[in-house]
Formats: structure tokens, sequence, C-alpha cells
């Protein structure tokens, strides 16, 4: 057991931005990350393995999860349900982990509200949406109608990047994971922070990425009115 209480790193944005490939990258990199693997019922996809990307689940026993307590959070995000199991937090927090949540913002949200003190909230952008639309097509992961709904929802998505006080514009990969390891190591060591470190998370917030933010939202609305 670490003396060090874990951090909720809380990792949301719309999908295809680039969360999932961020993260890794993050787990990858720090043995004091671990994931938290979340309950879905959506369908497995191919690449996908069952207990390591997520517990796939069926509706009934999702169901009686939700009855019996056992999510700190869930929500319905594309018309499937997902939740995240309390029992992951209280564990990592208890062991002085860090892990990281792939939610989306009502997750975020419900978590950031449940353990404020614990929670590093960060949000994942696509330079444009254009290249929001090509990622999620390339991943080719999902079918045309569901692709086309994930792009609907991304714009009402990328709406609550308010409530994340860190938000990475995920151009260049290797660019935008060098923000979010800083973002990661300044939480972690704190004052001990690599000085180099603490002036990419200080050059990020003051570059006003919410102004993007902003502005995606605006042309997303034009373009589906
Ligand atoms: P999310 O988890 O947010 O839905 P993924 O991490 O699955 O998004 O990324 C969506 C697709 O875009 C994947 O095929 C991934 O390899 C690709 N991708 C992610 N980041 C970049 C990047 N910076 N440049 C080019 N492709 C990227
Ligand atoms: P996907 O189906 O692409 O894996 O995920 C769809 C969305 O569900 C993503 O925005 C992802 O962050 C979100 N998600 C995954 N797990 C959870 C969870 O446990 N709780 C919530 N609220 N959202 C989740």
């Amino acid at each position: 057991m670490s003396s060090q209480r874990g951090s909720l790193v809380i990792i949301s944005s719309p999908s295809g931005a680039g969360k999932t490939t961020l993260s890794h990258k993050l787990l990858d990199e720090f043995e004091t990350v671990k994931f938290s693997v979340s309950y879905t019922t959506r369908p497995i996809r191919r690449g996908e393995v069952d207990g390591v990307d997520y517990s796939f689940v069926s509706e009934e026993r999702f169901e009686e999860m939700v009855v019996a307590g056992e999510f700190a959070e869930w929500a319905i995000v594309h018309g499937n349900r997902y939740g995240t199991a309390r029992a992951v937090v209280e564990g990592a927090l208890r062991e002085g982990h860090d892990v990281v949540f792939d939610v989306d913002w009502q997750g975020g949200l419900e978590l950031s509200k449940q353990w404020p003190d614990d929670a590093l909230m960060i949000f994942v952008l696509p330079p444009n949406l254009e290249i929001l639309e090509q990622r999620l097509r390339r991943r080719a992961t999902d079918a045309d109608d569901v692709i086309d709904r994930r792009l609907k929802m991304a714009i009402e998505e990328i709406g609550h990047h308010d409530i994340y006080p860190h938000k990475i514009i995920n151009d260049e990969l290797e660019q935008a994971y060098s923000v979010l390891r800083a973002v990661y190591l300044c939480r972690r060591h704190k004052e001990q922070a690599p000085q180099r470190a603490r002036d990419v998370v200080a050059s990020n917030l003051a570059a006003n990425v919410g102004a993007h933010a902003v502005s995606l939202t605006t042309k997303g609305q034009e373009q589906s009115s």
C-alpha cells in the first residue's frame, strides 16, 4: 500500500477524439496508473477483450448491479448503458493507485461530485470536426449509422467541456500526450514535479483551449441546423 492517496484521472472526449489512445499511452508509461474497467451493455467490438476493455454484461445483469448499488455512477451513452464500479474507485484510493476513468461527461461530473478532492479532470478535443469524422470512420469499429449518431453526440459532449479544468487538443499525438503526461506528473508529484512539466501545464492552461471547444460546438450546431 502506498502512503499517497491515489487520484481519479478522469478522461472524457467526444467519441473518436483519441481519449483511449492517449489513456493507453499513460497506462503504458506509468506503473502507478491503472485502468478502471467499466461495465457496459453495448456489443463487444472486434479487437476488444471482455474484462480488459470493458466487462460486457446483459441488460438484466446491469440492472441487478444498479439495484444493488454497485455503481459509483452509470449513464446511457449512444443508447447503451455504461457504469463505473464503486469498488474500483474505493479500492484504488485506499491503495494509492491512480486510476484512469474513460467516461462521458455525465460520469465525469458524477465522479467529481463524489470525490471532489481526488478527481483530475481532463477533456480531449479534436483539432476540427472533419478530423473527428475521419478518425471515427478510419477506426472502422462501428457501423455507418452508429458513426453518424456518435458524430451528432460529439457536439453535445463538447458542450460540456467546462466541467474539465484541463483541455487537450489531440492533433499531433505525441504533442497531445506530452500535455497529458505533464498534467499527470504535476498531479502525482505536486511541487516536486519537474519544472518542464509545470511549464507545459501552465502554458496549456493559458492557451484558452475552451475557446476552441466553443468554436467546435458552434460549427457543429451550424452544420446540423
Ligand atoms: P476515443 O477513445 O476518444 O473514441 P480513439 O482513441 O479510439 O478515440 O481514437 C479514434 C481513432 O483515431 C483511432 O483509430 C486512433 O488510432 C486514431 N487517433 C487517435 N489519436 C490520433 C492522432 N493524434 N492522430 C491521428 N489519429 C489518431
Ligand atoms: P465506447 O462505446 O466508444 O467505448 O464508449 C462510449 C462512451 O461511453 C465514451 O464517451 C466513454 O467515455 C463512455 N463510457 C465508458 N465507460 C463509461 C462509464 O463507466 N461511465 C460513463 N458515464 N461513461 C462511460
